[in-house]
Order: C-alpha cells, then structure tokens, then sequence
C-alpha cells in the first residue's frame, strides 16, 4: 500500500516569508505583485523541500498540496519552483479550511484513497498538525518554518522533521518516533536525534515525548501517558522510564556531569525518581553522577495547580534550595511533565545562583493541548485559535473571517 505524501505550501516548500505580511492581511494584488520574492529553502541532505514532490513522484508516490492560499496563488508558485503534484485543494475548494480537516479529506476525495496512518501530512505549523490529526493521518511537522519550538511541540506532530531528505528514506519512517513512546510502545525503533522533542530554549528543554491528558481522546493509546502517570503514586514503570531517561541521555551531544530531579515536597515521603534513575544509570557513561538530592524544597505551595501562570511564578519563587555549591558543573535538571515551565525555571535559577555551569531540562513527556473541534455558533463554520498580535492573548475566530463571518469566543 503505497503512502500518499499531501504538503501545505507555503514555508513548507517554499519560503515565501517575505509575503508573510500581505498574505495574512489578504492583500492579494500586493502578493500578486511580489512573487519574485518567494525563495526555494536551501538543500538541506540530498534535497531541497521544493524538490521533494518530484522526488516521491518518481519513486512511484502519490502528491498532493493542500493549501489555504487562493488557487492562482498556488498554482503560480508551484509553476515557478516546477513542483509537481497529482491533486491540489486551495482555499476555495473547500468551506472550511485548516485546522479543520476538510481540505486533506477533499484532497483524499479526489485521489480516491481513504484516510489512514500510513498518509502524510506535511506542514510547517500548529494548525496543519490539528487538521493532520482530525483527517486521520500521521503528522510531520518540518522544522524550518516560524513557528516557535514552545508552540510546535505544545501540539506535537507524529514526526519532527529536520532536513528534507528524511522524508526520501521511507524505510526509516516507519521506525521514527519519539524514545519515551516507542520505548514504552515497544515498537520497532531508530534512535536519531528527531526522537527527542526539543520543547524550549532558555533554558534548553527536552522531552522524550508526548504527554496526553487524561481527557485527550489520545491518552488511552499513550502508553508513555500512563507511565508518567503511575509514576506520580508507584514505581511499578519506574524501570522502562528509567531505560527511556538513560537512552536518551546517551543519545545526547551534550554530556552532563550530573543529573539532578525536580525535588519532592516535604510531605512527600517517597522520591518518583530513586528508582528511575537507579534504571537510568544502567545505559549512560558512568561518570554522570546522579544527585538525588541536589535539590531540596523548603517552602509548601497550596492550591499549586489552581493558580495561572502569573501566579504559579510569584508563588514558586525561593521554594528550592541546594546545600551544594556545583563549581561551573553541567546539571541535566529531570522532571516528569513539562507543562508552562515554571518550576524548572526556578529550580534552574537556584542552581545558577550556586555555581552551576549550565543547566538543561529533560522531561519524560511534553503536555499537550487538546486538539478540539469547534464550531462558530454564529454560522457553522469551524473555530481557529487566533492570538491577539498586540496582548498575545489566544481567543477563538471564526475560519470564515473576514468575507463571511467575523464572530469570535473566549479561548
Ligand atoms: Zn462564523
């Protein structure tokens, strides 16, 4: 059963960045004006991303481009980067777009082929990853578009994808996947650097996958969900997890000389990491030391997980201390859920106001936010999350915005 490749288009394929601006703001005649400023993407392996649709096309592999811009639009960049494809589906072509599945669902349509996990769905951003999702295929979300690491891993693709011709070794494919969740899945498995989801910068964030809630439809086939779950009350995962922790540590490129866990509160008696990084230890350089207690909490917060973000900050300040002084040591910081952060960074902060060289953070598993079909309650028509580009605050919009509907919800 051959896979169907389907592409979002712009920075995805193509860089059209300089366009950014007038696309967003519908000015198409402006667009139309300055198509000589869309560039291809440099080669990144064998292959520019412009490249690929004839490179799978040759290998036998169905095409498809799947686009929210107009359709003169789309077929004038894919004449000028002579990219080829057996079905394009463009803003008109459907009523509802992306992060709404019915363009990839039009362009299944039209090739005759159902939706399933062996088809693609390549994109640059957020919403492709939601419409991916809904459709009912694998997502891959490539690397060199604008969306920021915090965003794209807060909604993960099925694959992180860094150079293009990754997508060239279908044999690979099949075996890609994040450590935490093929580990614990017990699937078929390459290690590579895509197996780590880089979640943040400042500090350096890693998690070893995905984590779904409870109410994400996901979670009852999230095996590394569970886990991370259970962890919180037994150490009945404790060894896999440990065995995911230690993997990646040594797939790392940067070597730590100690890890050190998020520290327990005082009134909890058992530490969810002895065990673990007992586990852990087993499969990296035994040099790395591990300090369970390099961390200390001497300050109880009540009502932690009811409080905003804003809150949770003020709250958490000087809650962690160390009775070390680390002399410029590399300290690989180890928590359980990577959620909005905060506690990492406070526990980062201690540990560089006591001499810590650099911290980084792995997390067994990235929170995820719930993917959720809306429907505009003004015409039907499916909800976006939008953010206000002054407060960046997330309100919902309707997808019909502007011509036909302007109607939006609280996020
Ligand atoms: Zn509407």
């Amino acid at each position: 059963m051959p896979n169907v490749f389907l592409f979002d288009l712009d920075m995805t394929l193509v860089d059209s960045s300089a366009l950014a601006h007038l696309r967003r703001s519908q000015m198409w005649n402006a667009v139309r004006q300055n198509m000589n400023l869309i560039r291809a993407f440099p080669a990144q392996g064998r292959a520019a991303p412009h490249e690929l649709p004839a490179l799978l096309r040759a290998d036998g592999q169905a095409v498809g481009i799947v686009t929210s811009s107009p359709e003169w639009y789309a077929t004038a960049v894919l004449q000028q980067f002579r990219i080829p494809y057996d079905v394009l589906v463009s803003y008109g072509d459907t009523e509802n777009h992306k992060p709404d599945p019915a363009p990839i669902e039009e362009a299944l349509r039209r090739l005759g082929i159902a939706a399933s996990r062996e088809s693609l769905y390549i994109g640059d951003d957020v919403g492709d990853v939601e419409a991916a999702y809904h459709a009912g295929l694998a997502s891959v979300a490539v690397r060199w578009g604008p969306t920021s690491i915090f965003e794209l891993s807060s909604s993960a693709p099925d694959i992180f994808m860094s150079k293009a011709s990754t997508l060239l070794r279908r044999d690979r494919i099949g075996g890609r996947g994040y450590i935490g969740e093929a580990l614990t899945s017990k699937w078929p498995f390459h290690s590579h650097w895509g197996s780590i989801l880089h979640c943040d910068d400042e500090p350096v964030v890693y998690a070893l996958g995905r984590y779904f809630t409870a109410s994400d439809p996901r979670h009852a086939t999230s095996p590394l969900s569970a886990a991370v779950l259970s962890l919180k009350n037994n150490d009945s995962q404790a060894q896999i997890l440990g065995e995911c922790v230690g993997r990646a540590v040594a797939l790392f490129d940067w070597n730590p000389d100690c890890i050190i866990p998020v520290p327990m509160k005082p009134s909890q008696e058992r530490n969810r990491f002895k065990e673990l990084l007992e586990s852990a230890s087993d499969h990296f350089d035994e040099d790395i030391e591990v300090e369970l207690s390099g961390l200390k909490t001497v300050k109880e917060i009540d009502g932690y997980k009811q409080m905003n973000a804003l809150q949770r900050a003020e709250a958490i300040k000087d809650a962690f201390d160390t009775d070390y002084t680390w002399s410029g040591a590399k300290i690989l910081l180890l928590d359980d859920v990577y959620t909005t952060g905060e506690t990492t960074r406070e526990c980062v902060r201690i540990l560089n106001a006591n001499g810590a060289g650099e911290v980084r953070v792995m997390a067994i598993a990235k929170d995820q936010r719930v993917f959720s079909r809306k429907t505009c309650s003004a015409c039907g028509r499916s909800m976006k999350i939008r953010e206000n580009h002054t407060t960046h605050e997330k309100f919902w919009g309707c997808s019909g915005y502007p011509d036909h509907c302007r109607h939006t919800e609280d996020f």
